[in-house]
């Protein structure tokens, strides 16, 4: 089942380091777990990049965005205060309360706490960017269906999703360029992670890492065509989702 609730600061390690890194421009560490792979770290400072510091993919981004934009996820609204510095009209939502009211307090004029699979969430949108590996919010590939649905509902005619992500191939590829990929299993780019912030121990959710090849079938197997715009660096790219014509 894909999640459509929202987060409260007891439960929100991310939104409480992305809140302390705002107060004091420092943070102490945003520990990731996975049951797949080894513990990680997300630098809390990244979360706060500037235009000039993101990567190729998101500076492509943002300069394709037009009209009426929503920033799903938009975290500490780095790409949200982008925009709006270029002049555009830009909606922020995150499902975190804490990085919502960090978003007000550094500008975003539009954050609203909203969790994009929420039936009262709606609208009528040019651009969605959905940044920083946007595909992990829909989880699961099981749940594509709702996620193009929910698109169908809030996408202008002619508009589009600028999405993020990377194929985690080269995870399972072998020194002799085969994969060592259980075909019979689930998708290889289906994560669980867990996060933790100090005493902030977050629930375990759903990420998804999605290869264009699976977003291209799952986009034409739902009404939409996938675009490849351009590739990062390692194994990512940025994708342009829109109603099929
Ligand atoms: N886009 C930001 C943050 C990425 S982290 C950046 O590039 O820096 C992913 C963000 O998505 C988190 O802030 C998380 O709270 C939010 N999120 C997760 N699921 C969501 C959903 N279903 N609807 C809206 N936001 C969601």
């Amino acid at each position: 089942m894909i999640n459509k609730g929202l987060l409260t600061p007891e439960k929100d390690p991310m939104g409480n380091a992305i809140a302390d890194y705002a107060r004091h421009h420092k943070a102490g560490r945003l520990r990731v777990f996975s049951s797949q792979f080894d513990e990680d770290e997300i630098p809390v400072r990244k979360l706060f990049r500037t235009e000039k510091q993101m990567p190729p993919l998101e500076k492509r981004a943002l300069q394709l965005a037009t009209g009426k934009i929503l920033d799903v996820g938009a975290g500490s609204g780095c790409h949200s205060l982008a925009l709006q510095e270029a002049g555009k009209e830009v909606h922020a939502i995150d499902i975190s309360q804490l990085s919502v009211k960090v978003m007000h307090l550094r500008g975003v004029v539009h954050a609203t706490q909203a969790n994009l699979f929420d039936e009262r969430f709606c609208g009528s949108y040019d651009t969605i960017l959905m940044l920083m590996n946007g595909s992990g919010i829909i989880g699961k590939t099981e749940n594509m269906p709702v996620f193009f649905r929910k698109l169908k509902q809030i996408l202008a005619p002619t508009g589009c999703v600028y999405m993020d992500s990377s194929d985690l191939r080269y995870l399972f590829e072998e020194e002799d360029g085969s994969l060592a990929i259980d075909l019979s299993g689930s998708y290889y780019g289906e994560i669980d992670f867990q996060m933790q912030y100090k005493d902030i121990l977050g629930d375990s959710f759903d990420w998804l890492y999605i290869d264009f090849q699976s977003l291209s079938y799952y986009a034409s197997e739902n009404g939409f065509q996938a675009e490849l715009v351009q590739e990062g660096c390692h194994y990512d790219y940025l994708a342009r989702l829109s109603i099929k014509s």
